[in-house]
């Protein structure tokens, strides 16, 4: 694996990469990689012939007072894993690299923006279209692998690509979760024993959710009322938003119908976590191994495989 701290030299490695008639990857991260980010460079590795990760903790994407100073760093150790993985060039830029002036340009995220996450972190979503796009420049031709674990960022990433037209195919990787539920991310190193605990919470939430949309539950401020409800029995978790949406435009439909993601936020002490889950609507769902959730045995390394 080669460590890349340029721009040009990213933009070098992957010309020639396509002009040896390679197929390229790209798998953007924050770093303080865990089982879900190796689950897509996993994929990249497979589907692709170049694989390009790249460990940038993104200050535009971190509002006043969010957590930017606190997210999780360790280079050493994101090294190595991404090597034991078999990606060959790892983009560690520094911030003076990435913005070597301070963007006169920005890219308005327009409605996607305005709901869930969107109104807990203003300015997030422009941040991280941001240093997508630049990413989507530099590397150019490419198959690019988010987690739906962001399931709204990975709907921001697919309209970008095509409302900006990279030549870019985004792919959604499913949600790498702890036998508990808990979705794997890097913040939950920063959770305490027994925030621990409570965080999977928000996973039985959402698994509630799912249930009742299952079971015919159509109008969705029920929904989310069921999941509220779940939340609130734990005293450690509090809840930002928990909401039945389209899973294309995030809307809040009137009825539910078809296909829905269920989205939740949660504080849990100091940390805050996201998940979402989808459901359809009328119909008790198989997970991605074929059996019914409460049949469910943990993936062989010990996550279970989200499927949606
Ligand atoms: P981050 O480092 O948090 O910016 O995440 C980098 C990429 O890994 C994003 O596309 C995330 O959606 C994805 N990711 C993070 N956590 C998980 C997870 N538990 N399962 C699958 N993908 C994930």
């Amino acid at each position: 694996m080669m460590v890349v701290d340029t721009v040009a030299g990213l933009m070098k490695a992957t010309e020639e990469a396509r002009s040896d008639g390679r197929r390229v990857g790209l798998v953007p991260t924050m770093g303080a990689l865990h089982p879900g980010h190796l689950s897509l460079l996993r994929r990249s590795v497979q589907d692709d012939d170049t694989v390009v990760a790249t460990v940038f903790v993104n200050p535009l994407q971190f509002a006043a007072g969010e957590d930017l100073a606190s997210y999780p760093r360790d280079l050493r150790r994101d090294l190595v894993l991404a090597d034991e993985a078999g990606v060959d060039y790892l983009f560690v830029p520094t911030c003076e690299e990435m913005y070597s002036q301070p963007p006169l340009i920005t890219i308005g995220v327009a409605a996607l923006s305005q709901r869930l996450e969107g109104c807990y972190r203003p300015g997030h979503f422009e941040g991280v279209a941001m240093v997508i796009a630049k990413l989507f420049a530099m590397v150019g031709r490419c198959r690019a692998y988010f987690g739906e674990k962001d399931y709204q960022q990975l709907c921001l990433v697919r309209r970008l690509a095509a409302d900006l037209s990279f030549p870019v195919e985004v792919v959604g990787c499913p949600t790498v979760r702890h036998p508990d539920g808990l979705a794997l991310s890097s913040r939950n190193v920063r959770l305490s024993p027994t925030e621990r605990v409570a965080a999977p919470v928000i996973h039985r939430a959402l698994v509630a959710g799912r249930h009742a949309v299952e079971a015919g539950r159509c109008d969705p401020a029920v929904v989310s009322q069921v999941m509220a409800d779940v939340m609130s029995g734990e005293p450690l978790a509090d809840l930002e938003y928990a909401e039945a949406a389209d899973p294309g435009d995030l809307r809040t439909p009137d009825r539910l119908a078809g296909e829905v993601r269920l989205l939740a936020a949660a504080r849990i002490g100091a940390v805050r976590l996201i998940d979402n889950l989808a459901a359809v609507f009328g119909q008790p769902r198989a997970d991605c191994e074929g059996r019914s959730h409460s049949q469910r045995r943990p993936h062989p390394e010990g996550q279970l495989c989200d499927g949606g």
